[in-house]
């Protein structure tokens, strides 16, 4: 079997083209812009990346871009200030803390200080309650560009035994809990899991999450499953992710690229979550 690539670039593309002629539908009717408010601290030079993209692309979709980079030195409570001061400018739709922060500042208390409305990174404490509840929220962005995928390639999840492999509150946690809502059997296996393959080879929905190159093998997979590689792993011969593509390519039904995978749509998901935050707040603000 040779597995059906998930083109993420192509699919990002796409979501990205929606996202741009919401934002114009948007200015248009309101006459201003939504923003997105990014706050970078210190100088990790993989997170300088991160934001930099995240920028090029929102001001690609129309939106207003808001950055502020502070030194690695900030405090705490200069941190907050800022955070408070976007929290409350009416065209700052979201914002966007990058992490992670450096040594000495509280990550959780910090974001904590992002209006669940303006968390387009999905990652407040407000925000995984909506999700652990099945509420209506802003979804973090890796597992929603995770499910997106999935279902573009018409993927069933209703019924489907999924197993994701990691647990962290940005990607495993939240994806399990999104493959949950729509009516998967989730096993989520991590660092503590004995007999890994053993585990994910039920999986017709393989989530491969766990940040160590090339975990996943053919031994791991179930013939015809789907593969989704969230791993980025920098090497000398260029990015690679959680799965051992080729050898892997030849047991899944579908997989996920790396790069051109889960990788571009988190920043589209990012943007997508931006304009439903304005949408959201102009909504609330007419009824
Ligand atoms: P993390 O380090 O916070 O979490 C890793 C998880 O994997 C942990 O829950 C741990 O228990 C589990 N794990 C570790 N070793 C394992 C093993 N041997 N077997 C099974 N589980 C194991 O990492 P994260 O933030 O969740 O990111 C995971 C990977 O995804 C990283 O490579 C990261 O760079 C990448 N990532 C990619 C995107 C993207 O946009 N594509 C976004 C976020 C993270």
């Amino acid at each position: 079997m040779t597995a059906t690539i998930i083109d993420g670039t192509a699919l990002a593309a796409e979501s990205r083209k929606e996202t741009a002629e919401r934002v114009t539908a948007f200015t248009r009717a309101y006459g201003w812009a939504p923003g997105l408010a990014t706050v970078l601290i210190g100088d990790d030079p993989a997170s300088e990346v991160y934001v930099r993209r995240k920028r090029k692309a929102a001001a690609e979709a129309g939106l207003e871009d808001f950055h502020h980079h502070l030194p690695a030195d900030a405090s705490h409570p200069q941190v907050a200030a800022l955070i408070g001061e976007l929290a409350e400018d009416p065209r700052v739709s979201g914002i966007l803390l990058q992490l992670p922060l450096p040594a000495g500042l509280d990550r959780y208390a910090l974001v904590d200080l992002i209006p669940v409305e303006k968390d387009v990174d999905g990652l407040t404490t407000a925000s995984q309650g909506l999700l652990a509840r099945g509420l209506p929220g802003l979804r973090p962005c890796t597992p929603s560009g995770v499910i997106r995928m999935l279902d573009s390639a018409g993927v069933r999840l209703d019924g489907a035994e999924a197993v994701v492999i990691g647990r962290s509150e940005l990607v495993g946690h939240p994806a399990a809990e999104l493959l949950l809502r729509r009516g998967a059997t989730v096993t989520i296996a991590h660092s503590r899991t004995r007999a890994l393959a053993e585990v994910t080879r039920r999986a017709e929905v393989l989530i491969a999450a766990a940040g160590i190159p090339g975990l996943v093998t053919a031994e791991h997979v179930r013939p015809g499953a789907a593969v989704i590689d969230v791993g980025i792993h920098r090497t000398d011969s260029g990015l690679t992710g959680d799965v051992r593509f080729a050898e892997v390519s030849r047991t899944a039904g579908w997989i996920t690229p790396v790069p051109g995978g889960v990788g571009p749509m988190t920043i589209a998901m990012l943007l997508a979550n931006t304009i439903t935050a304005a949408e959201n707040a102009a909504y609330a603000a007419i009824r």
